[in-house]
This record gives structure tokens, C-alpha cells and sequence, in this order.
């Protein structure tokens, strides 16, 4: 087996006072752009404020939404941009920012392509909510992807030798005659750094309680599924040089959360396309779990907040290597028969055994009388053993954040490029509308990540 990669941050006594670009945050948007801006010839860096690598990307599971690739083509999936672009827009409630959307959506496909050049190879297919095509890319491994994508971009950071320090903090953009000159930094001391250019790429405000204070206290009181550190600077830096914010009121709860445990742990929408089902505590079916993440979570706590229980056997399991940890991590109930799995989870046996019956009824005749289920009925629920895991809405993904045009500047109250601030990623607002489709936040830093990374390289030429 080959040995296991483990990437070494630059010793802060490397840093030095002057880059071309300074990149904030090392999740999948800020190691996309790195990498593209240094094979254009630009010497950039990376400034991690934890001291953990990778951010939110890292948590992702399901996979990368693109169309028209090679991948489908092989897996026989003939698909459209457009249709990736209408359903990505009906998806977001048609709120979404048109210029970014059409740009996003054409170029998902070079992205995976630039990917698979860097021996990211994502040649799996599944598929997410409010999807009718089968796009969402992942390892053939069936690993989760965000781990993977970290990991391996990390890879290509340490052959590039591309400088990139954990535990600093950027606490100010410095700015001189309107155009962006540097940051400043906590690290052990203040510091500043100057660059003619800054790529933000901080990530949302899933876990800053001031912003949901003040954009969505109605949600103050549910879980997070973020990490400790999204926490919106890059919002809050933007805004002091006069940055726009957009759609900061548009806050995306998951619907499927195990929180049964001190963490919140994400289960992928990839379970669901894979075949699970949802019930309640009576044991029956109550949505289309393929339903966008906005309705199945207003279906969710509909319930009244006891959550509710996602359902499936030992091949839909196979499917998705992320239940292996999860069961390890002990947030799965396993039962050999449906009755011994409904009585783990007191749900009325009969009733479990009807509503699945009733389902593999549906997934055989392709047709869901009930629910209008369409998608993610490749497989049914018979081959135990049989699992349930319990799981409620959690705060998961902020849609809202700084303006940007197609070219990734970042956009002044006028509607003005501020010169040479660029933005990437999850701080970014109005790709998404009013719901963001599973597959799209990592398809959307490495779209823009690259994005930023050559249009950085433009604006210094
Ligand atoms: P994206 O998916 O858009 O790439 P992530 O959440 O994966 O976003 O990554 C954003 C990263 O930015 C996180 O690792 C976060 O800790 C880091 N970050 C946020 N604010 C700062 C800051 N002020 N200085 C340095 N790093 C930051």
C-alpha cells in the first residue's frame, strides 16, 4: 500500500513580506486557485487561520456537479449545460445570479477535465436532489470527496512548493489609491504581507454566530454541520473595503444531520441517491427525499421536530463508503431483519415492513405514487442487513456573501470591480438562489477557484 501523504505547512519563519497573490483560506476554492495561478507563472500563497487544512471542503461527501463530460459520456449519460443550468435555477428558487450560473454551468466539465490532469480522477456518478440527470462526479473509490479533493490538491501544493501557512489569521485587506496592496495577519505577531492581488477564498458563516445573529437568528438554536472556523471573515473584510454583500438572509439547512452526539455529522445526499428512504417515527414515508434540500427539511420539521429516520439496506451501504465511518462512529442502527431494525429504532415493525414493501413496489414499477420520486430508485431496500439512521436540519451552508462578476472581482455598492480583490467559493453570494443543489459547492470552487487563479494572472499581465 502506498504510503500515506501527510503535507507539511511552511515554517513561519519562511514567510516573507511580498507575493503576487495572497490567498485566504486553504479549502477547495483557495487550493484551486494556488495551483492555477502558480502554473501561470505567479508566486502565490495560502493563509490558513486553524490549524487544520482544508476547511469545509474536507466535509463534503456526495461528489462535483459538471455536464457534458467525458465521465457521463462513459457511463452513457448524455446531459446538457443547459439542463444543468435550468435545474440548478429551478432548484434555487430562480434567484439565482445568472451571470455566475451560466458560467458556473459551462464550465464544470473543464474543471473535471483539469482535475483528472492532475490525477484527480472523479469517474463515478451518482446523483443529488433536485437533480434529474446523473452528475455528481466522485472517486471510483467511493470515498467521500472532499477528503480526497483535499488531500490530493494538497499533493500537487507540495510538489509546486507552493507556501502555504496554517494558524494565521487575516484580519485586514490593506488598500492604497483604491487598489488592493496586502493583508494583515495574526500569526504569533501582527503582520503585514504585501501583494497587488488577494483571492479570497474563506469560506460561509455556517458557524458564526454574530452573522446568523444578524442576518438569521431564527436559527441560532439548531447544530452547525460546519467547522469551528466558518466563521464569515472574508465577509467581514470584504465589506470594510467596500464590498457589496449579497443574499446574506439565504442560509441552507441540511435536512439530513445525525446529531445524536456531541459532533453534527453530515449524512451525504449521495445515501439517498444511492436508494435510502426517510420515514417518521411511525414508520411511514412522508416526502420525496430527492426533493430539493429546502423542501425535505420543511418536510423534516414538519415532523415537529423529532427528526426522522433514513432507511436502507447493505447494498445501497456499498454504495457509499461514508456509512463505513459513520457506523463506525456509531450513529448507525443495524438489524438483520426490518422487524429487529424497527425495534432498534421503536418504530412499529409492521408498518416499516409495509412502507418498504410499498417502496420496492415503487422502484420496480419506476413509478412513486405516493411521493413522485424519480430519481435515486436504481436499487431497492431487500438485502439485509437493514440500517436506519436518525437524523434532523442542521445549519449547513451560507448562500449569501460578497458580489462577484463572472471574472470572480469582487463588486463595490456600484457595481465597480475593487482593484485586484478577487473571491472564490462558499464567501461568494448569489450562485446558488435561495437553495444550493448537493454537488454544486464543490464543483463551485474548483470552477471559480481556477476562475480566479488565471483571472489574477490577467490582471497582473
Ligand atoms: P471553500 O469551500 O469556499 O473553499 P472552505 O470552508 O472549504 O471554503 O475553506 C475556507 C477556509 O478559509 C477555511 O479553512 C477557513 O478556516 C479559512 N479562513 C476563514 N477565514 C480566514 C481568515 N481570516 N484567515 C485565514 N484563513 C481563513
Amino acid at each position: 500500500m502506498a504510503e500515506k501523504f501527510v503535507f507539511e505547512p511552511t515554517k513561519i519563519e519562511q514567510l516573507k513580506d511580498h507575493y503576487d497573490v495572497i490567498i485566504i483560506g486553504s479549502g477547495g476554492a483557495g487550493l484551486t486557485a494556488a495551483i492555477q495561478a502558480h502554473e501561470l507563472g505567479l508566486s502565490p500563497v495560502i493563509l490558513e487561520k486553524m490549524d487544520k487544512l482544508g476547511g469545509n471542503t474536507t466535509r463534503a461527501s456526495s461528489g462535483m456537479n459538471a455536464a457534458e463530460t467525458s465521465v457521463q459520456l462513459d457511463h452513457k449519460i448524455v446531459d446538457s449545460f443547459e439542463e444543468f443550468y435550468n435545474e440548478t435555477y429551478v432548484g434555487g428558487g430562480k434567484q439565482n445570479n445568472t451571470e455566475l450560473l451560466k458560467f458556473f454551468t459551462e464550465h464544470g466539465a473543464l474543471a473535471i477535465d483539469w482535475l483528472a490532469q492532475h490525477d484527480i480522477k472523479l469517474d463515478d456518478i451518482t446523483i443529488t436532489g433536485g437533480m434529474k440527470t446523473m452528475r455528481t462526479h466522485r472517486p471510483s473509490t467511493l470515498a467521500p470527496i472532499g477528503g480526497y479533493l483535499v488531500t490530493e490538491l494538497l499533493k500537487w501544493i507540495a510538489k509546486d512548493e507552493i507556501p502555504l501557512f496554517d494558524n494565521i489569521k487575516v484580519t485586514d485587506l490593506l488598500l492604497e489609491d483604491g487598489h488592493i496592496a496586502g493583508v494583515k495577519a495574526d500569526a504569533a505577531n501582527e503582520v503585514q504581507i504585501k501583494a497587488p492581488s488577494v483571492i479570497l477564498a474563506t469560506g460561509g458563516f455556517g458557524a458564526g454566530k454574530d452573522l446568523l445573529a444578524k442576518y438569521r437568528s431564527d436559527l441560532l438554536n439548531l447544530r452547525t454541520t460546519n467547522q469551528p472556523g466558518a466563521t464569515g471573515d472574508g465577509l467581514k473584510l470584504a465589506e470594510k473595503v467596500g464590498a457589496k454583500l449579497v443574499d446574506m438572509d439565504q442560509v441552507q439547512v441540511h435536512p439530513t444531520v445525525q446529531q445524536d452526539t456531541p459532533h453534527a455529522f453530515l449524512i451525504g445526499e449521495a445515501v439517498r441517491g444511492e436508494g435510502a428512504i426517510l420515514v417518521n417515527n411511525a414508520g411511514q414515508r412522508f416526502v420525496n427525499e430527492l426533493d430539493t434540500r429546502k423542501n425535505v427539511t420543511k418536510a423534516i420539521d414538519d415532523l415537529g421536530g423529532t427528526g426522522a429516520y433514513l432507511i436502507l439496506d447493505r447494498d445501497i451501504r456499498n454504495r457509499v463508503k461514508a456509512i463505513e465511518f459513520y457506523d463506525h462512529v456509531g450513529l448507525v442502527t443495524t438489524g438483520q431483519t426490518i422487524a429487529e431494525l424497527a425495534a432498534e429504532i421503536n418504530v412499529n415493525a409492521d408498518k416499516l415492513e409495509q412502507t418498504i414493501s410499498k417502496w420496492n413496489q415503487a422502484v420496480k414499477n419506476h413509478n412513486d405514487t405516493d411521493f413522485g420520486r424519480t430519481t435515486g430508485m436504481e436499487r431497492d431496500i431487500s438485502d439485509g442487513p437493514f440500517y436506519a439512521i436518525h437524523i434532523a436540519p442542521a445549519v449547513h451552508y451560507t448562500m449569501g456573501g460578497v458580489a462577484i462578476n463572472h471574472q470572480t472581482q469582487v463588486l463595490n455598492e456600484a457595481g465597480k470591480a475593487i482593484a485586484g480583490l478577487f473571491a472564490a467559493g462558499e464567501v461568494v453570494g448569489g450562485l446558488h438562489g435561495n437553495n444550493r443543489i448537493g454537488g454544486n459547492s464543490i464543483a463551485e470552487t474548483v470552477v471559480f477557484g481556477r476562475q480566479a487563479g488565471q483571472q489574477v494572472f490577467k490582471y497582473l499581465s
